[in-house]
């Protein structure tokens, strides 16, 4: 199954200039839904993972389907304001401006070990805001794990030395 025929580039979303990957031909096939999750799990398995952290909105599509199958507890880290309950917050820059990601201060336990999960990563500016405040919280960690890499923008070197996993790269 090449999960790449699934993803949908649309030119000038959502500004001009810019060519967004879209995946919702992906999940709204079984077959290759399916594969990312198998394929995302088969790439974390080697770690010792207590926890599946998801980033809004579409990191919680992957990452709640991939904590299901691997029998982990999901957590979720939200854009500011959506969150009922006491939380935790990290500012991250973005192209222009900044903007925002929260927690639950009680979503990650002191020591656990956590992969965090997101549909795309492009500059890596939201993924280290979610890896910062899953440290903060006391959690470690052992990965991060994507089912796109926009290889070209550096979100690697971005994310500090932390693992990085992804299924498919432009
Ligand atoms: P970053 O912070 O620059 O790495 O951007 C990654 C975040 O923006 C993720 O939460 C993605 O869901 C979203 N994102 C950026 N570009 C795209 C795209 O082309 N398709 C889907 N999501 C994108």
């Amino acid at each position: 199954m090449e999960l790449r025929e699934r993803i949908r580039d649309v030119v000038d979303f959502p500004h001009e200039g810019i060519v967004f990957k879209d995946i919702t031909p992906l999940i709204a096939d079984p077959v290759a839904f399916r594969t990312a999750i198998d394929r995302l799990a088969e790439a974390i398995s080697g770690e010792d993972v207590d926890r599946i952290v998801g980033i809004e909105a579409r990191g919680f599509i992957f990452g709640s389907a991939l904590a299901c199958v691997m029998g982990k507890g999901f957590s979720i880290v939200r854009k500011p304001g959506k969150l009922p309950w006491r939380t935790d917050r990290e500012e991250y820059s973005l192209e222009y401006g900044k903007s925002v990601l929260e927690i639950h201060e009680d979503a990650v336990q002191a020591g656990e070990r956590v992969v965090i999960v997101d549909d795309l990563l492009a500059t890596g500016g939201t993924a280290g805001a979610a890896s910062r405040l899953v440290e903060r919280r006391g959690g470690v960690v052992t990965s991060l794990a994507f089912v796109v890499e926009l290889a070209f923008l550096g979100g690697r070197e971005q994310l500090e030395g932390r693992r990085v996993h992804s299924l498919v790269e432009y």
